[in-house]
């Protein structure tokens, strides 16, 4: 398993061919510049040019390659943290704004999904959080009892329901949450590549930013063929940045996917009949989903790279069992893994870059909806200039120095939690 074969990524295998977006020859200019071909540029690219800015988008490699192209679809409301301690974190006034700002992060992706005609086998039939143990179905009591406090449309479900739900007696209960839903994350990527093209964004994938400086002219972007000069610029490349040293801004995590052979469908009639998305609860989280085929996503936190892999597949194989005993033999056709840009408090960050330039990063493993709504934010930031528009103030990048340390651990307690699983006999 390669972090760059796309042949492994089931995603990309189900993603029909992408608009024409040529490398960046020459020199060009723009009013707004924006780096990194993920949900956050492209939606920051989609709303500038809806707002009819000149507004031109540089990725890379192709649209997707970095955590959008690779995630489970989960498009969830808010961020991984309860809203209450979101609050906590950040005082109640500026807690509450993003709180509120992100929990209609689904309602902004559903609505672009329907506007632009988005093929990206969207389900908007909620999201299943659910508990690994008796403990976790605590969590999600409390987890529960804020949503409830803030008006959200969610659900408690005993193990019963949730057994009924799910199709599995894995579960101890479940947290429905009815805002949320699943989508082909790439095809989501492609298809709001491709209303900011129609929309009038200029588009150059395969042209990676070498470097940027600021002078009294604003922003120019060196790039392999040519640059770019802008008034201002929008960087959102997350964990997959080549140039910026962002390492210990956050700690890399990485997460591995495995995808099943179809489901026959007689088998498939009880297994999530109403196409939710699933996580855990697990300190060691896992995921699992459909895809419109119904192959079985299955996914967890692990780096799968070299002598690792035996141990992750195993335990992926181990998962399927555990979940739908009658699955337990079907093939794993795909798998790919992605890096999350996890900051230490999980709040994303936007910095900024000097006179009208920002950042963006740092969603922690929550970006569909969040990344959707930044990157509307960043737009109309660059048609303002006004940091108000982010419902989450400015930061100044705070340097984790423990970053490697705490990607290694990630890395090693995973690949522990998978293999003691093994020796176990468990999950
Ligand atoms: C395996 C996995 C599973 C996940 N599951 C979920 C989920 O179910 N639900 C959810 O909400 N979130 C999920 N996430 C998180 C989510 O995918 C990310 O938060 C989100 O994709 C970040 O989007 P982005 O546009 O900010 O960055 P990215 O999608 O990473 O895009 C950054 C882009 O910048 C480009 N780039 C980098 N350097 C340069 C440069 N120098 N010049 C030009 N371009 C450059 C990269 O090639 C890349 O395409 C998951 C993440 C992973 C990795």
């Amino acid at each position: 398993m390669t972090e760059n074969d796309a042949m492994l990524n089931l995603w990309s295998a189900t993603t029909p061919p992408s608009i024409q977006a040529p490398p960046l020859e020459g020199d060009a200019t723009a009013d707004v510049a924006v780096i990194g071909g993920g949900f956050t540029g492209l939606s920051a690219a989609l709303h500038l040019a809806l707002e009819g800015a000149d507004i031109r988008l540089i990725e890379a490699r192709s649209f997707g390659h970095g955590g959008s192209g690779r995630n489970v679809g989960l498009v969830n409301a808010g961020l991984w943290t309860p809203p209450a301690e979101i609050e906590t974190m950040l005082g109640a006034e500026a807690g509450t704004r993003l709180n509120d700002a992100l929990a209609v992060g689904p309602d902004l992706v559903f609505s672009l999904i329907e506007r632009f005609h988005i093929a990206c086998e969207a389900t908007r039939n909620g999201t299943l959080h659910l508990a690994h143990s008796a403990r976790g179905f605590g969590d999600l009591r409390n987890r529960h009892r804020q949503q409830i406090q803030r008006g959200a449309p969610v659900t408690l479900l005993g193990r019963a329901q949730t057994a009924e739900r799910t199709g599995s007696e894995a579960f101890h209960g479940a947290l429905h949450d009815a805002r949320a839903g699943t989508i082909q994350p790439l095809a989501y990527v492609h298809g709001l590549a491709r209303a900011a093209a129609d929309s009038g964004a200029r588009l150059h994938t395969h042209t990676p930013a070498l470097g940027w400086s600021r002078d009294a002219g604003g922003w120019r972007i060196e790039t392999p063929a040519g640059s770019l000069r802008a008034k201002r610029l929008i960087h959102a490349t997350n964990a997959y940045d080549t140039v910026l040293p962002q390492a210990r801004a956050f700690t890399p995590v990485f997460y591995l996917q495995f995808a099943t052979s179809p489901v026959p469908e007689a088998q498939r009639g009880r297994l999530l009949p109403r196409g939710e998305g699933c996580w855990d609860t697990a300190t060691v989280m896992s995921s699992f989903r459909f895809d419109r085929t119904g192959r079985l996503v299955i996914g967890g936190v692990g780096n799968p790279a070299g002598w690792r892999s035996s141990t992750h597949r195993h335990w992926a194989r181990r998962k399927v069992r555990s979940i739908y005993p009658a699955l337990a033999d079907l093939d794993l056709e795909f798998g790919w893994r992605g890096r999350i840009a996890m900051t230490d408090d999980h709040l994303p960050r936007i910095v900024a870059l000097g006179e009208d330039g920002i950042s963006i990063f740092g969603y922690s493993g929550r970006g569909i909806g969040p990344g959707t709504v930044f990157g509307k934010c960043a737009a109309q930031w660059a048609m303002t200039g006004a940091p108000e528009s982010f419902p989450l103030p400015l930061s100044r990048t705070r340097s984790d120095i423990m970053a490697p340390v705490k990607a290694a651990c990630y890395d090693l307690g995973s690949l522990a939690a998978h293999l003691v699983g093994a020796r176990l006999g468990g999950s």
